[in-house]
């Protein structure tokens, strides 16, 4: 298997613009998922470097607030150009992070996307002026930065949140400090390395790989005026308590347990390849997108199954920076031990019938964290199987018969982020895509983030928004100013 490419991963903490590689937070060796074996020995960040961090970050939030709209908008499209020109290392350095497959090189693209799109807000109106009853004062309605922003990533979207997250709290003013999972630094760490090359302020957007503590003292610092965190509900829990010490505003992106629901009437084909795709293939499940819940009309139940687990059978594993592999491992040998517990767990708890995969995959591929893309069929969607975030290649496939049975299966769960429907009838796709309780729908369509669209969840997937004008707002408070008229 090919374990190295010529790229020279990035090490260390970017603080006020330099890589510093001393660091109290400890050493840390990254392991490269497909093969087991270390990539890297990291540096984390600890409180003493997040609070360098910080006041590098303040500082340059004051001297960004001095460049002109224009010149600030050309900054982030010179920054966009440079992301363009890196695209196929960013490819390889998100191989790299987390062993997604080089042929998934989604995600840089996307990251050059957002800063086109927001680097058109920064000279766009941001408030407005109304009359106020009683008088003729002038009265003005304000968006102002936070300052400086606090971003955490998961290990599995470093690229996703600073595209998302970290551009738009930019276009509206703000100066960043990113903590990428300590699992996944190299492509952010090299995002913030060109955010200096292009000549955004130096502090403008920092980067610290650091685990759970350098986390904590991020949330807890009192110069970050807004968090954003993107990552598992439960360690939600602990960073909201956190943020209470300051009173820190959050948004929350989290975790998911989606519904695809295939009708009757749906292009089957399509719907195959799509739940495929947005099941167990797609970064081997991991993702919070994941469409981990198949619903199929009884009508096509049959027919919908054999399309689907060919689909999934038929995927190439390998390695991941061979271009033509479409699937590769899970994160690490405790995430491949916790999701084939889950597997045994359902497997004897009789939640469903396992119809395809279920093991470790071994041979030339065992030093790594490969599990087999896993089906389960006529599951119960009371089951643990059916109700609990697996972030692994298993999915549940339920039988229902009509429309109201399927929306309540897909709403019978603790999470909001995504639902899928596949179905001909637009009427139909648009009423039921109304009454699900998720805060993105789609409709003969798999997961696919764009800058336009507003994304975040509902129930406990999280609050706030990425994306669209609502995830520019995030980064923005309002303040009203009023001018006496004499
Ligand atoms: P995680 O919750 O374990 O970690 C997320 C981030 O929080 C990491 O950077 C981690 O180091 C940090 N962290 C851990 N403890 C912390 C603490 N006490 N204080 C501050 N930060 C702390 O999640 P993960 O395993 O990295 O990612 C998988 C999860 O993320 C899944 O649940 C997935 O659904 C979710 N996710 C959501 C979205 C979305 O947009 N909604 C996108 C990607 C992933």
């Amino acid at each position: 298997m090919t374990t190295s490419t010529d790229i020279t991963l990035p090490r260390g903490l970017l603080i006020g613009g330099d890589l510093v590689t001393r660091s109290s937070g400890g050493m840390h060796d990254h392991i490269y998922p497909a093969t087991g074996r270390p990539n890297a020995t990291i540096p984390l960040a600890g409180a003493t470097e997040i609070d360098q961090a910080v006041d590098a970050a303040w500082t340059a939030h004051r001297e960004w607030m001095t460049f002109t709209p224009a010149r600030r908008r050309d900054l982030l499209v010179a920054l966009a150009d440079a992301v363009h020109e890196n695209l196929p290392e960013f490819a390889q350095l998100n191989t790299l992070d987390y062993a997604v497959p080089v042929s998934y090189a989604a995600t840089a693209p996307l990251l050059e996307e957002f800063i086109r799109h927001f680097a058109g807000y920064v000279d766009k109106p941001h408030g407005s002026s109304t009359p106020v009853s009683g008088s003729f004062d002038v009265n003005l309605i304000e968006r102002e930065p936070y300052g400086v922003v606090g971003v955490i990533a998961p290990w599995n979207g470093s690229l996703v949140v600073s595209a998302s997250c970290v551009v738009p709290a930019l276009a509206a003013g703000n100066a960043v400090v990113l903590k990428p999972s300590e699992l996944a630094p190299f492509a952010a760490l090299r995002f913030g390395e060109l955010c200096v090359r292009v000549g955004l302020p130096a502090g403008l957007v920092n980067v610290l790989p650091a685990g759970a503590e350098g986390g904590d003292a991020l949330v807890r610092h009192p110069g970050v005026r807004k968090v954003h965190f993107t990552g598992g509900t439960d360690t939600a829990r602990t960073v909201l308590r956190a943020a209470a010490t300051n009173l820190t505003p959050v948004v929350a992106e989290l975790g998911g347990k989606s519904a695809n629901i295939v009708f009757g009437d749906a292009d089957l084909d399509i719907a195959a390849a799509i739940s495929g795709h947005q099941g167990p293939l797609m970064q081997a499940g991991q993702s919070c997108a994941c469409a981990s819940r198949v619903l199929v009309q009884s009508s096509v139940y049959d027919a919908f199954l054999d399309k689907f687990v060919a689909t999934v059978a038929t995927a190439t594993i390998g390695d991941p920076l061979d271009p033509t592999v479409s699937y590769g491992p899970v994160i690490s040998e405790s995430a491949a031990n916790r999701i084939l517990r889950d597997i045994d767990d359902a497997v004897t708890q009789g939640a469903g019938e396992l119809v395809l995969g279920g093991k470790r995959i071994g041979g030339a591929l065992s030093d790594g964290y490969y599990i087999e893309p896993t089906v389960f069929t006529g599951v119960d969607n009371s089951s643990a199987l059916a109700q609990t975030e697996t972030f692994g290649p298993v999915v549940a496939v339920i039988r229902f018969d009509t429309e109201e049975e399927a929306i309540r299966i897909a709403n019978d769960t603790r999470y909001g982020l995504n639902a899928f429907v596949h179905s001909n009838d637009l009427s139909r796709a648009h009423r039921v895509a109304r009454t699900l309780e998720a805060g993105s729908v789609w409709v003969n369509h798999f997961s696919d983030i764009s800058p336009q669209g507003p994304y975040g969840g509902y129930k406990q997937s999280g609050f706030g928004r990425t994306g669209g004008l609502e995830g520019l707002q995030e980064f923005l408070q309002v303040k009203n100013i009023r001018i006496a008229m004499r």
